[in-house]
């Protein structure tokens, strides 16, 4: 470039100082050509001027042959400057007189000429000498041309001298101008220069003159100015470009890669330098899963291709990928480049692969458990069933699929089997029901079906995998023991009744000989008290502290028998009445042995006067009975509503129960602390439950030790 540069600079200096040159050299050699013609024409005039005068005058001497004054008109030249020879011929031709003396003779020419013409340096000029028109003699005349040539030296000289002073003129001038020619044209130069070696568009040519040339800068700058918004445009595409994490690949038509973006990178293992340039099947050892010419075929008619296709990367690992080709043609409509964009697929088609396995163990698995198995999508609508759902319903899967199920089930259940199958599916719960399933041979047996969702690693419901398990032979034998076991109860409940019969006549019956004891003990103690010792009256009122408490308790199994047995009838029994008459009846229920607190007013309820009055009497019996000593029971009766029931506390002060005891409590002799703490026979709650089940109701308690007992009955509301 450097040498461009100064060739530039040297041009112009050559230019100028040869044109100055050529100007000189053609005005000095005009002037010379000019000189010296002028000198030879003046040269010439004068010879012929000072020939006729000379030949004039020495016509006489000729004629007379007088050489002496021919001699002399000769000698007269001698004034003339430059007169190297002359000489008078006679009329034969012979030398008749010369001027110098000195010269040698034989330099004259032997024989006279005519005319005037050059010769060695010197003008020679014949002149005839006439007389009355005929030639007489002739003047010869040889005049040195020196003078001239001196002068055309001097000439010369100045020339040279003006030349080299021009050139040197020309040269200072063509500096000072070619800096002014060249200087914008080589910093427009080296601005070009700067941008091809750095790529930097940014630099700009300095506007160094308003002409032409300032023109020029001007367009080339608002080039580098468009150059570099289309460069930042293009580096902002590729940086766009390089973001995605896709591989974006350009091929040629010829299969090289001009593009490479750091997806590409990533997902096959080459830099951009190591594959710019590279036959991209070559590199990436394309493997097509179908005919080569296809995807061209394609990609020509449609001017795009997408599919699947096992490439290798840098390391050797062969990896599969998804790719989309579109086509670019040129501004002729011919294919130029392809735009490849290509996704790393490997991990997909490996759980795809893998999924496809576990999907075939899982279906051979499927068609060998005894169980009729089925799939659906999330929608509920069946793809698979196994092998024994087609043995058993002797269907295809044509008329099975989707919700084609319901053809073999039963008609009169398939409306609520479905709604509830499709709530199932709306809620992702798992789903039971138990229906009736036809056989190929027509005949219904009984499924239990269960299905259960399937959730991908989202938690989306992705297929249901349910069962129909055949449980005919289960429901005939669970059918069989319900009526075994309801024969059976009812066999037992008759031998109960004839037992409790049994037991209330026994118990009646007894009571006549505990009454005689009781009797007969009581006269001995009043009739006999004297004569009997203080061990023997002991004794005696043993026997009648355990008639008594037989006699409590003969009571109480009869109570308990009253109620057990037999058909009640329900009536409206107002319970403010009722527990008013109770605890008038019972002054241990009054103040100041007991305080007994009734929130009024209470509902009337469906029961049994004579059960509610046993009820109530136990439980108010109990909570006045079981107390901490010295402390007076105090004891509140509430009710609340429960809908078409009314709920109906007892509440105490007294010493509570332990949670542990609440299931013993009810039943018959369930006692927690023995008959001798605080006496009574253990029956009391147990008619209580026995009574309220057969009012319809329900009996229970809260307690905790120390903190009181609250027992609820449950009866309906009246
Ligand atoms: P008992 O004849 O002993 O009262 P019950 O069947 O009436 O028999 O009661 C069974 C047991 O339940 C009682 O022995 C007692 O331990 C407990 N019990 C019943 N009512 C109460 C109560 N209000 N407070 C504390 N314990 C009670």
């Amino acid at each position: 470039m450097a040498n461009r540069q100064d060739s530039i600079k040297n041009r112009i200096r050559a230019v100028m100082v040869l044109a100055c040159v050529i100007v000189l050299t053609a005005t000095a050699a005009a002037f010379a050509i000019y000189e010296v013609s002028s000198f030879k024409g003046e040269l010439t005039r004068h010879l012929s001027t000072i020939g006729a005068v000379i030949a004039d005058n020495v016509r006489t001497p000729l004629s007379f042959e007088n050489e002496e004054n021919a001699e002399e008109i000769l000698a007269a030249l001698k004034a003339e400057p430059g007169m190297e020879a002359s000489a008078v011929y006679d009329k034969e031709g012979n030398v008749f007189v010369f001027y110098p003396p000195s010269l040698q003779k034989d330099l004259l020419p032997t024989h006279p000429g005519s005319g005037s013409w050059i010769q060695d340096g010197s003008m020679i000029s014949f002149v005839s000498v006439l007389q009355e028109g005929k030639t007489v003699g002739t003047l010869y005349l040889r005049v040195s041309l020196k003078a001239m040539y001196e002068r055309l030296a001097r000439y010369g000289t100045i020339v040279a001298v003006v030349l080299c002073g021009s050139i040197a003129g020309a040269f200072a001038l063509s500096t000072v101008l070619q800096k002014r020619i060249s200087g914008p044209i080589l910093a427009l130069s080296q601005a070009a220069q700067k941008v091809a070696e750095r790529a930097d568009y940014s630099i700009r040519a300095p506007k160094l003159t308003q002409d032409e040339l300032g023109t020029l800068t001007d367009n080339f700058n608002q080039m580098l100015v468009e150059t570099q918004e289309h460069h930042s445009r293009l580096t902002e595409q590729a940086r766009l470009l390089d973001l995605s994490n896709d591989a974006i690949i350009v091929r040629e038509t010829n299969d090289r890669i001009v593009y490479w973006n750091r997806g590409a990178t990533e997902i096959y293992g080459w830099a951009k330098e190591e594959a710019v340039g590279k036959v991209k099947e070559e590199l990436l050892k394309t493997e097509y899963p179908f005919p080569r010419a296809q995807v061209f075929e394609t990609l020509n008619r449609e001017g795009r291709w997408q599919g699947e296709l096992v490439q290798t990367r840098k390391d050797g690992a062969r990896i599969h990928v998804s790719t989309r080709w579109a086509l670019d043609r040129g501004p002729d409509g011919k294919p130029a480049n392809v735009l490849i964009s290509d996704n790393d697929i490997t991990e997909q088609k490996k759980a795809e692969e893998a999924l496809r396995e576990n999907e075939q163990r899982f279906r051979a698995l499927g068609d060998n458990i005894p169980q009729l198995a089925w799939m659906t999508d999330p929608s509920g609508g069946i793809f698979w069933y196994n092998k024994r759902w087609y043995d058993y319903t002797g269907t295809t899967f044509e008329e099975m699929k989707g919700w084609g199920w319901s053809k073999v089930h039963q008609p009169n259940r398939l409306a609520a089997v479905t709604a509830k199958w499709k709530e199932h599916l709306k809620r992702g719960e798992n789903w039971e029901d138990t229906f009736q399933l036809r056989g190929k041979d027509g005949q219904f047996r009984w499924f239990l079906s269960r299905a259960f969702p399937i959730r991908n690693s989202q938690g989306h419901i992705v297929r249901w995998f349910g069962t129909n398990t055949d449980i005919t032979e289960q429901k005939m034998s669970e059918e069989q023991l319900e009526r075994m076991v309801s024969e059976r109860t009812l066999k037992l409940q008759d031998t109960i009744g004839e037992l409790e019969a049994f037991s209330y006549s026994v118990s009646h019956d007894m009571r006549s000989p505990l009454r005689a004891m009781q009797g007969y003990a009581k006269a001995l103690q009043e009739d006999y008290k004297v004569v009997l010792d203080e061990t023997a009256q002991n004794y005696l009122q043993r026997i009648q502290n355990a008639s008594n408490r037989l006699d409590l308790l003969i009571q109480d199994v009869l109570a308990y028998s009253k109620v057990a047995k037999g058909e009640i009838d329900l009536h409206r029994v107002d319970l403010d009445r009722l527990i008013g008459e109770i605890l008038l009846s019972h002054p241990e229920l009054q103040l100041p042995r007991a305080e007994v607190i009734v929130e009024k007013p209470l509902p009337a309820v469906l029961g049994h006067e004579a059960y509610l009055t046993q009820c109530v009497t136990n439980l108010l019996g109990n909570a006045a009975k079981f107390v901490r000593t010295g402390e007076i029971p105090r004891i509140c009766i509430r009710a609340e509503e429960l809908g078409q029931k009314v709920r109906v506390w007892f509440e105490d002060n007294g010493i509570g129960i332990d949670p542990a005891h609440f299931g013993r409590i009810f039943e018959i002799f369930g006692q927690v602390y023995g008959e001798k703490k605080f006496g009574g026979t253990g029956i009391g709650l147990a008619i209580v439950r026995k009574a309220v089940h057969r009012m319809n109701g329900e009996v229970g308690v809260e307690s905790e030790v120390g903190q009181g007992s609250r027992f609820w009955i449950v009866l309906e509301k009246a």
